[in-house]
């Protein structure tokens, strides 16, 4: 039996625009495929162990409960880093997103801290949010993905960090670049709400793949056939 360990880091404090349903879209496909989850919220206080988990959700929120869990992050990011680092499977979302980079300057001016885990950091921008629905291509993997973005946010990503797709409607990570997301090693991270894998079905399998193949790689060529 295929299952998956998967966790919703601050599952409890970050899911704004229905996140979770990208946990969600995961979970029907996987069973589509035969796979099942067992999936624990991992928050403050509590330890990540990088070692335990094939799939890692970190959704979006808004910047109060972005501040909560800055400071707890300070006591996970190396764990965050080693899980990033040895090709974990992970999806950042918005918040989640921004949180994994260096830092964040929310929409009050404040400076909070990230996991500095992607090589990205976050600046705010004065009475705007880009809001709006938005398309991004990914030319390696020739898919289009569709959402609906809404940040205050802007980010702008480090040289060794590609992004998840190039804008061709809305704003992305900063509405100057044309880069939105960022997509390091088996690390996808996107402003897209929608939620994110609801919308975009191809995404979903792909990262539910290479979920399953670091500890079933047998399986994941058979079962994703
Ligand atoms: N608070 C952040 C911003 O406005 C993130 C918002 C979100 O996660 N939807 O940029």
């Amino acid at each position: 039996m295929v299952e998956l360990k998967v966790c919703h880091l601050y599952g409890n404090l970050l899911n704004t625009y229905g996140d979770n349903g990208n946990l969600l879209m995961l979970q029907h496909r996987a069973k589509q495929h035969g796979i099942t989850f067992d999936t624990e919220i991992v928050s403050l206080d509590q330890p990540f162990d990088p070692a335990k988990y094939d799939l890692v959700f970190f959704g979006g929120g808004q910047d109060f409960e972005q501040r909560i869990v800055s400071k707890d992050l300070q006591n996970k990011k190396e764990d965050i880093t080693t899980y990033i680092e040895k090709d974990g499977v992970m999806v950042g979302i918005c918040g989640g997103f921004q949180l994994l980079g260096h830092y964040y300057v929310d929409a009050a001016g404040n400076k909070i801290e990230g996991a500095g885990a992607l090589d990205h950091y976050t600046l705010n921008q004065e009475n705007n949010r880009f809001i709006g629905d938005i398309v991004i291509k990914n030319d390696e993997f020739g898919e289009t993905y569709k959402g609906f973005e809404n940040h205050n946010g802007r980010t702008f990503l480090g040289e060794n960090v590609k992004p998840l797709g190039i804008v061709e409607i809305g704003q992305g990570n900063n509405g100057e670049d044309k880069t939105e997301g960022a997509h390091y090693k088996q690390t996808y991270c996107s402003y897209l709400h929608g939620p994110l894998l609801v919308r975009n079905v191809t995404l979903t399998d792909r990262i539910l793949k290479e979920a399953v193949k670091k500890r079933f790689p047998q399986e994941a060529e058979t079962l994703f056939t």
